[in-house]
């Protein structure tokens, strides 16, 4: 972790200021703390392998005590939840060689993480329409500067898109030690992770950032009330939220069914969570239509009820900012890669035609098309490219040609060694 991040950083349970404890074991470097102690007027919290994990949680707890010890390897072990020594192994061996690759770590720990669909994460649906709004709303309050947190934010995906919006590194805040780890290696190398319980008081200062998003996880918190309230605190930029933006997408809806339900509320029970702004609730279908459709991403829209009580997920979005609620045209495909094009892994190669590959769009499983078989609306069945675009793309430009096919997400810009399916092509 950073020296400066102690500047937002707080502890959740009596909110006072954190410090090395330089008595205890520690190592630092200039800037950087990779392990150590922090202690706060209650307690004490490890940082594992450059990481503060703010919680109490048993590994927590057994992790700050292996840090103590000094075994700064053992101490990420546990945090990783390897309890498998064979499996520990594997993974630590696999850390420190060159080889190493998201997919190939995420292989390695096997059971042990949720691996999921994360290969094909940046085209599908939800993604779309999360990073659209993030590069909206974030876009907007952003402007003059300051700093964005995801919270909840998993392995980062949506984290990337808010490297080159916020000023200081964005925080990445999750329970998951692994996912964050992998985040700031992989999908979103130079933000600032931090572990922590969104079910407990949030490790941050008060106005400690402009932008706060929660994606794709809100139905999964219990304390939600808690969560909201604090979210507002962390965003407090002393001008009734004129200046700063909190925004959760794609959380489930009490009044319809979804797969991986978690325990979502109506749309008024979100709105109610709020008591001293009133939120915007916007159905994710209709985001998702102006995002296909290439834009504008219209955050003007007042849904009625009775359309929001049909929508499967909703994003709500928290502000006074006068530049928020507005029609936001689409970006253009960035000229450069972020980490580098490829063609989407949901294609595979399928033959020939004259100097171009064919490429036909292939679902991993009947479960991924069931729950994202949307993404048919801009991914054709098939597509033929120029082997010459091609080697264009793997040298990082994108030929003229294929500025459509990038909008589409036929090609994707995807993190350095991030992997590929054994069929696909790099
Ligand atoms: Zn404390």
């Amino acid at each position: 972790m950073k020296v400066s991040t102690f500047e937002i950083l707080r502890c959740p349970y009596c909110g006072s200021r954190l410090d090395l404890v330089t008595s205890s074991y520690h190592e630092a470097q200039g800037d950087e703390i990779q392990q150590g102690i922090l202690g706060c007027q209650c307690c004490v919290f490890p940082v594992v392998d450059g990481i503060p994990v703010m919680h109490l949680q048993p590994a927590a707890v057994r992790a700050r005590e292996l840090v103590e010890q000094g075994d700064a390897l053992r101490a990420r072990r546990v945090m990783f939840g390897l309890e498998d020594e064979a499996v520990g192994e594997r993974v630590d061996a696999l850390i420190a060689s060159s080889e190493a690759t998201y997919r190939t770590i995420v292989e390695a720990f096997g059971e042990y993480i949720e691996g999921g669909y994360f290969l094909y994460r940046f085209a599908d649906p939800t993604y779309i329409v999360g990073h659209a709004v993030a590069r909206a709303v974030a876009g907007t309050v952003l402007k003059p500067g300051g700093r964005a947190i995801d919270i909840c934010g998993g392995s980062g995906h949506l984290t990337r898109a808010l490297m080159d919006l916020s000023t200081a590194a964005p925080v990445l805040a999750d329970l998951y030690f692994a996912k964050i780890w992998l985040a700031r290696r992989f999908t979103a190398p130079g933000c600032e992770p931090v572990c922590c319980d969104g079910n407990s008081p949030m490790p941050f200062a008060r106005g400690a950032f402009r932008y706060a998003m929660c994606s794709d996880a809100f139905m999964y918190i219990w304390t939600k009330r808690q969560f909201v309230q604090d979210m507002l605190r962390l965003i407090d930029d002393g001008a009734g939220g004129r200046e700063s933006a909190a925004v959760i997408s794609h959380t489930h809806n009490q009044c319809t069914w979804t797969p991986s339900h978690g325990q979502p509320l109506t749309p008024d029970g979100y709105r109610n969570l709020f008591e001293t702004i009133e939120p915007r609730i916007v159905g994710e279908s209709v985001l998702f239509a102006d995002v296909v459709n290439g834009g504008p991403l219209d955050l003007s829209r007042q849904a009625t009820e009775q359309a929001l009580r049909a929508e499967p997920a909703l994003t709500i979005i928290a502000t006074r900012h006068p530049g928020v609620f507005v029609p936001h045209p689409l970006e253009p495909p960035p000229a450069s890669a972020q980490g580098e094009f490829c063609v989407n892994p949901l294609y595979v190669e399928s033959g020939a035609s004259g100097r171009s590959v064919v490429f036909q769009l292939r679902f991993p499983s009947e479960d991924y098309e069931q729950e994202y078989g949307a993404c048919r609306q801009y991914l054709p069945e098939e597509v033929a490219i120029p082997r010459d675009a091609l080697s264009a793309l793997a040298a990082g430009r994108v030929p003229g040609e294929l500025s459509d096919l990038l909008r589409r997400r036929v090609i994707v810009d995807l993190p350095r060694r991030y992997g590929a399916p054994e069929a696909g092509i790099t």
